[in-house]
């Protein structure tokens, strides 16, 4: 069987699944229409603003339909934030004060974050500014609420989970399985604000963390809700004072969310957001018949292709580099930019291992789009995120399982991949608005 076959076998296999990503993506861009509709957005409102940005009702309008979208009081949503590691400083500098703690109820927190937290030294870090951390590892792969609920103290005043799995091997966490915990820390200890590292978790399920008692969720918009769209920015969305508190961090004390022009972003960002729940189905879609193709492979995936889906990554276990860099090269062969560079592993500001990219994006970074990469460290597992259209998806594992098999990395076996997709399953079609 050749390459272009076991794309399409797998195809086959996974079409149920697919059904089910369309029925999610329906249900969530209700919820964005419902958003533009109630907040009657209109021509005027995407023409941007510049110098200070005072007065730009069309920002604050954006910010109160993702609002509504996350369900919760107020967000901030900026060409400013230049990440989700900014995004998630913003989130966690408006949380906390000096001699207060931190608990990271997720395990090791994404890399970029271990200098914002002050896990790894930083002059800049909330350690350096005199809060104090602890991080509660994940007990097979779920949260440790008894030892979350153990590890908070008098002045603990922020829990963050990491909703993704990051450049981790653990499981990336539902919004159901954050909900229990929340609930629970809520009820025992009300003063605590619960933020939520959302990166690439918008809109793969029906519901956000703030739909279920987060108070404060961050995440990039060269991710899910830019739709490949958007050239830059960040958000933060949640509780109206934690979000305006936030917004001191970004701009000024006693100014915050009032300036910040918009001059170059305003109409994508409305169009991001009105593209999003499509643009984020394309993406589990690929990742979907990914990992049907990788099973098929003998290489090992998670989350495998049948399991439902929290974010838009896929882990696939090389135990090689040679593999990995195979894979991601690969994935670089059959992108519509840069196709035809040699990838290599370098250092990268904010990891600590050496990080190979496969990235060839129109938005430098932009991880809505295909793109597969690596931190160059045992058991060389690569993740494999995005994808605008199925369709490039399909022709980029084409490729993928050509050079994998080429390279006598995997080979094609020729057993079913999976018990069939339950049919018929359960979807809330609660409307949330
Ligand atoms: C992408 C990501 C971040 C932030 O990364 P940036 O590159 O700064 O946008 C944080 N946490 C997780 C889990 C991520 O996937």
């Amino acid at each position: 069987m050749a390459a272009a076959e076991l794309v399409e076998a797998c195809w086959r296999e996974v079409e149920p699944a697919w059904r089910r990503v369309d029925e999610l993506a329906l249900i969530n861009q209700r919820r964005v229409l419902a958003a533009f509709w109630s907040e009657q957005v209109s021509a005027a409102d995407l023409a941007g603003s510049t110098g200070y940005g005072y007065g730009d009702s069309g920002r604050d309008k954006l910010e109160r339909l993702y609002a509504r979208v996350f369900g919760c009081a107020a967000a901030l949503v900026r060409p400013q934030v230049v990440s989700g590691t900014h995004a998630l400083r913003l989130g966690l500098f408006a949380a906390l004060r000096p001699g207060q703690h931190l608990v990271i109820a997720t395990g090791e927190p994404y890399d970029t974050l271990a200098a914002v937290i002050g896990l790894r030294p930083a002059a800049s870090s909330l350690a350096a500014w005199g809060v104090t951390v602890s991080v509660v590892p994940l007990r097979q792969g779920q949260v440790d609420t008894a030892a979350v609920l153990a590890a908070l103290r008098p002045e603990t005043k922020a829990v963050l989970f990491q909703r993704s799995r990051g450049y981790s091997a653990r499981p990336s966490l539902s919004v159901a399985a954050l909900a229990e915990c929340m609930q629970t820390l809520k009820a025992k200890r009300p003063d605590v604000a619960l933020l939520v590292d959302n990166c690439y978790g918008e809109l793969v399920e029906d519901q956000e963390p703030t739909h279920v008692g987060a108070d404060l969720v961050m995440g990039s918009l060269i991710k899910n809700l830019g739709a490949g769209l958007a050239p830059t920015g960040g958000y933060v969305a949640g509780r109206h004072d934690l979000v305006e508190l936030a917004a001191e961090q970004l701009t000024a004390a006693g100014i915050g969310s009032e300036v910040g022009p918009t001059w170059a972003t305003q109409r994508v960002f409305y169009q991001a957001l009105f593209l999003a729940p499509h643009a984020v189905a394309q993406a589990v879609k690929v990742n979907i018949l990914a990992a049907a193709v990788f099973e098929r492979l003998g290489i090992e995936v998670t989350p495998r292709w049948h399991e439902p889906r929290t974010d838009l990554i896929l882990s696939a276990r090389f135990g090689q580099p040679s593999a990995l860099l195979a894979f991601c090269q690969a994935v670089q062969e059959a992108a519509p930019v840069d196709s035809f560079v040699h990838l290599e592993a370098a250092p990268m500001a904010g990891y600590e291992d050496q990080v190979v990219m496969a990235a060839g994006t129109f938005i430098q970074g932009g991880s809505l789009e295909l793109t597969a990469d690596a931190p160059l460290r045992p058991p060389y597992i690569g993740y494999l995120q995005g994808g605008l259209t199925w369709e490039h998806g399909w022709v980029a594992l084409e490729r993928v399982a050509q050079a994998l098999l080429q390279a006598g990395v995997g080979r094609i076996h020729q057993s079913p991949v999976q018990p069939s997709f339950p049919v018929n399953p359960e979807i809330e079609r609660e409307h949330r608005v």
